[in-house]
């Protein structure tokens, strides 16, 4: 079941290597009303793609032998809100910076518009809870982003399919950097709401 969803789990999980701490973090990758993710604290090089928990949009465990990752709650409640094909969740630090401050990222790149005009900062609570994947739900709902910080905690990213949701994580991430290193030397210059979508149409044709 969902076989090339699990080995997508599972090739990719490495990536999140270069993103977060030690085995925290997760990602999904969904097929209809079904998705696999990572399972709950395994080392990301040592996920097995016959194992990859593969679950339904309530919650319910439907395949694969280990436990699935304890921000289950928090998928869920984005595929069945936003129906997006992935997601990411990330400690990154810069952005994780930007959380411990409850601080959201403006328009000052123009890379941020993989995630929209901003990254908004969803509010504090409990790793895991239901509590989180409402918060996350309601940041993402009104900056209209595919993206959020999570206050004191870290990032969560959304795209249609893995690839993509990891290509946000690391811009958001590369642009909450240069948004604290520019804070520490001046006053940042945000792009307009009007350039960001400009370029956010302009993304629809790049690349091969
Ligand atoms: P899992 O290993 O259970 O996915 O948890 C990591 C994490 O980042 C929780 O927020
Ligand atoms: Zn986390």
């Amino acid at each position: 079941m969902l076989g090339a969803e699990r080995r997508a789990v599972a090739m990719h999980a490495p990536d999140l290597a270069s993103l977060t701490p030690g085995r925290t973090g997760n990602l999904s990758v969904r097929r209809d009303d079904r998705f696999a993710v990572t399972p709950t604290g395994v080392a990301y090089d040592r996920i097995d793609a016959e194992g990859v928990p593969v679950l339904s949009l309530d919650g319910e465990q439907v395949a694969g032998e280990t436990a699935p990752s304890s921000e289950t709650p928090m998928h869920t409640a984005i595929y069945r809100e936003f129906e997006p094909g992935a997601i990411v969740h990330t400690h990154s630090p810069w952005a994780s910076t930007l959380a411990i401050l409850h601080e959201p990222i403006p328009p000052v790149h123009y890379m941020l518009a993989l995630a929209g005009t901003s990254v908004p900062v969803a509010d504090y609570a409990t790793y895991g809870t239901e509590a989180l994947a409402e918060n996350a739900v309601a940041a993402m709902e009104g900056a209209d982003a595919s993206a959020c910080l999570l206050a004191n905690h870290g990032l969560l990213t959304t795209g249609e399919d893995l690839d993509s949701a990891l290509e946000t994580a690391v811009n958001v991430e590369y642009t909450a950097r240069i948004y604290c290193q520019a804070k520490a030397f001046g006053d940042p210059v945000e792009l307009s709401d009007e350039e960001m979508t400009a370029v956010a149409e302009k993304f629809e044709g790049y690349g091969q």
